[in-house]
């Protein structure tokens, strides 16, 4: 079987079905998703915590947010479906001098950006805020009220519904087994369900995109790198609402989820790999974690059926890769999030859609992301990953 489409894009995740509502509601219609799941978002994007927020170190990742943070405000009406966007906030939390310069330093930029709601605030506010907190040594930390939650899998299908109305189609259970090149162009891509004839070609798979990459001969550095999370059962001794909290001393950061407590840390004994068991070992460490900052998670009990790895995309510079591939015409990049996919997926379909349909990025200079930046040497710098 032959099929054509004018735009083929890779991966029916949170990204991939953002990057078709945009081309849909800009009048690119002749859209294909092609996954290879039986149903969307079985990628990251149905392991992801959900957070969203503008309390970035780069100026591209908070014009990112700030777009973002809109957009989710909007959804509904965009779409027709809640987001179920929480603005619960972030709270960072600073144990150290270097760490609280950082945030001022941060809370700088992110003004000259646009973002003025981000609060400093003493240790004596902090615990007002979460008063369970173990306190002695916070210096200080940054609050802003407009960061919170979304259910990501409620933004994937909103996205997706409105682009299937628009008249974009879906192949599930499909996947992509190669891409034909000819001339330095797309020609089309093959498929467990047969060829489909096209021109351009949008990689939205996630912590596969470099396997994708390789299919069309191009380098794409992006690494699979598993993150685990552990749920509690409904527990009442913290707060409700409650912001996410980050302790900046070790990465551990923990938020409400339903009646329960979700945590999670960036283990610093994971290694990169397509892994996604989740290792009952994490358990431990994460409850190590959560007991010296917030003593009374010791008596929650974990909910076994609750806890989940996935994985996060990572680049080197933990900076996401959006763009064209100056080699290779007809090739779009939705990559790399390095764990912010979900709360960047607004921004990321509508650049992607401005590549794909007028060859440059119009909301905002998405050149930073370009790919050729890893060959170049002009790495971003993003500190606040987590
Ligand atoms: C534990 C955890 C917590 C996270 N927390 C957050 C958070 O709080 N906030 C946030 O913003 N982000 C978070 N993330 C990151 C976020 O989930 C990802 O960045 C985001 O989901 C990426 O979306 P995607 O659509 O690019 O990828 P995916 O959702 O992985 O979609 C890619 C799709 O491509 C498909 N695919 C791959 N190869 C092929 C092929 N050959 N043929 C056909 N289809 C293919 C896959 O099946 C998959 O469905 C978290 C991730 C994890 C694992």
């Amino acid at each position: 079987m032959t099929d054509r489409a004018e735009v083929v894009i890779i991966g029916g995740g949170i990204v991939g079905s953002s990057v078709a509502y945009h081309l849909a509601e800009a009048g690119c219609t002749d859209v294909l998703i092609i996954e290879r799941e039986e149903h969307q978002g079985m990628g990251s994007t149905g392991k992801s915590a959900g957070g969203v927020r503008a309390q970035f170190s780069t100026p591209i990742n908070i014009q990112l947010s700030l777009y973002s943070i809109d957009f989710f405000s909007k959804f509904e009406e965009a779409t027709g479906q809640t987001p179920d966007y929480r603005p619960h906030g972030y709270l960072f939390i600073a144990t150290s001098q270097a760490h609280l310069d950082y945030l001022a330093r941060n809370r700088e930029l992110q003004a000259r950006m646009g973002l003025k709601n981000v609060e400093s605030l003493m240790r004596e506010e902090i615990v007002k805020m979460v008063p369970q907190l173990y306190s002695d040594d916070i210096l200080g930390g940054s609050f802003c009220p407009t960061d919170g939650f979304v259910d990501p899998n409620s933004v994937m299908t909103g996205f997706a519904k409105r682009a299937r109305q628009l008249g974009v189609r879906t192949w599930l259970n499909t996947a992509i087994t190669g891409i034909e090149v000819e001339a330095e162009k797309i020609k089309g891509v093959e498929t467990s369900r047969g060829y489909v004839s096209t021109r351009k070609v949008v990689n939205a798979a996630g912590a596969w995109a470099a396997e994708i990459g390789r299919m069309a001969g191009v380098e794409i550095p992006v690494m699979p790198l598993r993150r685990q999370i552990v749920n509690t059962q409904p527990f009442d001794l913290l707060p409700s609402p409650l912001p996410m909290v980050i302790d900046m001393s070790n990465g551990f950061h923990f938020r409400r989820e339903g009646q329960g407590i979700l945590m999670a840390y960036p283990d610093p004994d994971e290694t990169y790999g397509l892994k996604t068991a989740f290792d009952p070992d994490f358990i431990e460490k994460v409850l190590l974690c959560a007991v010296k900052r917030v003593p009374c998670l010791a008596d929650a009990e974990i909910n076994p059926s609750r806890c989940w790895a996935g994985l996060y995309e990572i680049t080197p510079d933990h900076h996401a890769i959006i763009g064209t591939v100056p080699e290779l015409e007809g090739f779009y990049l939705a990559n790399g999030f390095s764990g912010h996919g979900v709360m960047h997926s607004p921004a990321t379909g509508r650049l992607v859609s401005e590549y794909v349909l007028y060859g440059e990025s119009r909301l905002l200079d998405a050149s930073p992301l370009r790919l050729q930046r890893f060959a170049e040497g002009e790495l971003l710098e993003e500190t606040a990953v987590l």
